[in-house]
Order: C-alpha cells, then structure tokens, then sequence
C-alpha cells in the first residue's frame, strides 16, 4: 500500500534549518520502511556534495551492501540538482517523488535534466509537487530571514 514519506523528509529539511543549513531533506525507502533520512549537511562538513538526497543515499546502500537500490523510492522536498540525479539513476532506484520546482538548481525538471539523456543509466519513475508548498514556504522563509 503506497504511503508517503515526504513528511518525514520535510521534517529532515526543518532540522537542516535549525543547523543553518539550506532546508532540503530526503528519505530513501522500501514500500513504508524508512531505509534512511538526512537534510542537507554541506557547511557542516564543509561537503558541496552534502546533499539531503547523496547522504540518505549514502545511508541506505550502506546498510544494503550495496550501490543499488532498485526497489527503494526517494521523496526529496526539492527538484534535485543534477550531482544528485546522477546518483539516484546510479542507484537505480525505482520512484522519485519531489516537492517543489527548482528552475535555479534543479537538474530533473530543468537544467541539465539528467534522465532524459541517454547517457542516462536509469531513470526513474518521477513524481513532481508532492506537498511543493510545504517545502518552498521552508526555503522562502529560511533565505528571506538570511536576508
Ligand atoms: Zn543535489
């Protein structure tokens, strides 16, 4: 039975602000089990790859013993960028679901737009705005406060 686990991964994206970091969380599971959940760490380990969506993927296929999750999903409160569509079709992982549009960043809807390629190893199944308006209140509020 399908159940969303983007409340979780904006909970993850809530506790990146608290660390004053770009509010962005993400969680990998299979079916209703949580795999692994992070919010964006990049000043905190000074990691421009400190992704929410590369650290709960490093998460999950660690656990696995793996680098491919095929039967696993990822909710993501933002369009991933393309470092992070890369991984996820690295990982072959089966659904994306997304919150809000990234026309800046984002590599799935824009940019670089990564699946679509045929360099592409895997695309995913993608599912775009999944409670988007959650996720770009969370951003507005934390880049209008840095203001
Ligand atoms: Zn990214």
């Amino acid at each position: 039975m399908f159940r969303s686990h983007m409340d979780r991964a904006l909970q993850e994206a809530r506790a990146a602000a608290a660390r004053g970091e770009v509010p962005v969380g993400a969680v990998v599971a299979r079916g209703a089990t949580v795999l692994a959940a992070a919010g964006n760490r990049t000043r905190e380990l000074s990691d421009p790859t400190a992704h929410a969506e590369m650290l709960a993927l490093r998460a999950a296929c660690a656990a696995a013993g793996s680098a491919r999750l095929p039967d696993a999903d990822l909710y993501v409160t933002l369009e991933p960028c393309a470092m992070c569509a890369a991984a996820i079709a690295g990982a072959r992982v089966a659904r994306l679901y997304y919150g809000a549009a990234d026309p800046k960043s984002g590599g799935v809807a824009h940019g670089a737009r990564v699946f679509s390629h045929p360099q592409s190893h895997h695309a995913p199944e993608v599912y775009d705005g999944i409670a988007a308006e959650a996720a770009a209140d969370l951003l507005r509020g934390f880049f209008s406060a840095r203001r």
